[in-house]
This record gives C-alpha cells, sequence and structure tokens, in this order.
C-alpha cells in the first residue's frame, strides 16, 4: 500500500505557506506544554548548537511535547547531510524549505496517524524557530566541508585523509579488519597539459575523481595526495579484494572520454596496492603501495603492482 506524501514549500522569506490534502483528526493525549511554551523554548534551545544533527534532533524530540511524532527526517544534499530519527510511518509532513534563494533541505515528519489541521498549521509555524540556527548550521558544515576538501576535484584533501587514515588504522586494529590503499597516478600527464592546455588538465583531474568515485563503495574514500595522484582508502578489504578494485579503476580510466568532446582520452593510470600488515604503521603501509606505485611505473605503466 503507498500513501500520498505532499512536500509543501516554505519559502522563509515570502512566509507564505502551502500545504494540501491533509485530513483533520481528532485531539490525542493533551499535549505536555502549549504552543506558546513550546515556541519560546524552541527559540532558546535551538540557538545553542552549531551542529545541524544536534539541532534537529533538538527539535524533534521537543516539538513531542505538543505534537506526537514518529519519525524525523532531514536531507540536505549540497552538504550530504541526511538524517533520520525514530521510526518511519505512514503519513508525512514534508516541508521544503528555503532562504534568500538558498535551499535549506528537506523536512519531513512522519507518524502512523493522521496530522490535524491545526497540528499542521502549529507545526509550519514552529519552524520558523529553526530557520536561522539551521541556516547558521549549514554554513558551518559547508565551511566544515570546505576545509577537508580538494577544491578543483572534490576529493578528499591532505588534512582529510591524515585524519581518514588515523580513524581507519584504529577500527582496522580494533576490529581485526583487513585494511588496504590504492596509489593511483596518471600516466604522463603532464603531456595532457603540454598537448591540450592547462585548463583541460584541470577537467582530466575532474574526470578521473568521479570515474574512481563511482566505482567504488560507499565508504571508501578518495583523497589528491598531489598533482595527478591520488590514494584510495579501502575500509574492511583484504588484499585479493583491493587487487579486484585496483583493476576495475585501471580499466576504468582507459573508458574515460573528453568531458567536452566526447572524444577517447587514451588516459592510463598505474596503480600501487598495499594491506595493512600486522603490527605495521599506517605510514609503512602507504611507503609500501608508494613503491608499489614506482614499479608499476617502470614496468610500463598502465598496470597495478602488489606491494611485497
Ligand atoms: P608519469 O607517467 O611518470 O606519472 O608522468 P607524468 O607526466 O604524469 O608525471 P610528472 O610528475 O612528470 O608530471 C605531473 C604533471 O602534473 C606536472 C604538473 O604540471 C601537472 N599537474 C599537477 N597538478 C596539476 C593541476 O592541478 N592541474 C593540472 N592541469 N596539472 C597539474
Ligand atoms: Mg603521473
Ligand atoms: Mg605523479
Amino acid at each position: 500500500m503507498s500513501f500520498p506524501t505532499t512536500t509543501n514549500a516554505i519559502d522563509f522569506d515570502s512566509a507564505r505557506l502551502q500545504r494540501h490534502g491533509f485530513a483533520p483528526q481528532h485531539s490525542l493525549v493533551r499535549p505536555a506544554l502549549d504552543y506558546e511554551q513550546l515556541r519560546r523554548q524552541l527559540d532558546l534551545q535551538l540557538q545553542t548548537s552549531l551542529e545541524a544533527d544536534k539541532i534537529l534532533s533538538m527539535l524533534f524530540q521537543s516539538i513531542q511535547q505538543l505534537i506526537p511524532l514518529n519519525a524525523l527526517n532531514f536531507k540536505h544534499l549540497p552538504t550530504d547531510l541526511r538524517l533520520e530519527l525514530g521510526e518511519r510511518a505512514r503519513h508525512n509532513a514534508t516541508y521544503s524549505m528555503t532562504h534568500e534563494g538558498k535551499q535549506l533541505g528537506e523536512l519531513s515528519f512522519q507518524r502512523d496517524h493522521r496530522f490535524a489541521e491545526h497540528e499542521l498549521e502549529q507545526l509550519e509555524s514552529l519552524l520558523s524557530s529553526l530557520l536561522y540556527p539551521l541556516r547558521n548550521a549549514l554554513l558551518y558544515r559547508h565551511a566544515s566541508l570546505s576545509a577537508l576538501r580538494d577544491p578543483l576535484t572534490g576529493a578528499g584533501n591532505r588534512i582529510a585523509m591524515e585524519q581518514s587514515l588515523i580513524r581507519e588504522f584504529e577500527i582496522a586494529r580494533r576490529q581485526q579488519q583487513p585494511l588496504s590503499v590504492l596509489m593511483l597516478d596518471i600516466d604522463h600527464f603532464k603531456g595532457i597539459n603540454d598537448t591540450h592546455g592547462h585548463a583541460t588538465g584541470d577537467e582530466v583531474l575532474r574526470a578521473v575523481t568521479n570515474a574512481v568515485k563511482d566505482r567504488l563503495r560507499n565508504i571508501d574514500q578518495v583523497f589528491r595526495f598531489g598533482g595527478e595522484e591520488f590514494l584510495i582508502v579501502l575500509t574492511n578489504t583484504s588484499r585479493e579484494s583491493a587487487a579486484l578494485v585496483g583493476e576495475r579503476l585501471r580499466s576504468a580510466a582507459l573508458q574515460l572520454s573528453y568531458p567536452v568532446t566526447g572524444r577517447p582520452l587514451d588516459l592510463t593510470v598505474s596503480l600501487g596496492c598495499s594491506t595493512l600488515l600486522p603490527g605495521e604503521s599506517s605510514d609503512s603501509m602507504l611507503r609500501r603501495a608508494d613503491t608499489a606505485l614506482y614499479a608499476a611505473k617502470r614496468k610500463g605503466r598502465n598496470r597495478l603492482e602488489m606491494a611485497g
């Protein structure tokens, strides 16, 4: 069975609210707070954090003192934020929020019985307490993410790479999981710059990054290690599986075409792969991947070498 979902646009600037398709509902349990009290509480509470997930979690908890809810879902694609709180239910009140032309995400309340008209009116007015705290939290999140991302390719930068290696190393040790890395370097990249210009070189770097990301699991991570060299961190991945991923990336590069013209790129990449050994440091694992990459270059490029 499916239930219709209506998305309501809330433009905080024009304050014109639209709702459709909800039926009235008889009164439920007596609320713990009245509307005015809750409004004041939210105004104070929501500005105590700069983290979007904390703010939305406070909103979810607090609103339930007036309006029973089963779940709150939130999505903000520009900062890759997805949040699911509570247990899914079949009735939705969904709001697509904007402020000064900027997306503030899509917020959806769910519960297993229908929302009453007066509850929807209250929900919508309570959302105005969310506007500035959420906007500030999203700006903060965007700034934090930018600090960890390479601006040209969108891959993680060196700072993000260091942090990720520390984290992955800990997980691998504690949970006794395998951890593998691939060092990938574009072959004769200087030639692409020399022949087609630096701007095309930049496009190629972006295309390679996207091709790599497309062929990895969500939990794997790609970092720009240097100019045309990338480090791929493969969580919970054995030497054999890492070799398969490496081969997949190598053949993906062969199929790349120029972003604008669609002509084949004639591009190849070389890769070095290493898997964390018992008692080894993460630096040593990286060094072995780098040595394997050099071996791949020496042996003629367009190949994957496994570290010994
Ligand atoms: P090899 O097969 O041995 O790896 O040869 P290569 O030409 O790829 O390697 P080399 O280290 O000789 O040259 C790398 C080139 O990458 C030189 C540098 O100008 C270019 N490069 C580094 N960063 C960028 C960038 O951000 N954009 C562009 N377009 N080029 C870059
Ligand atoms: Mg190169
Ligand atoms: Mg290089």
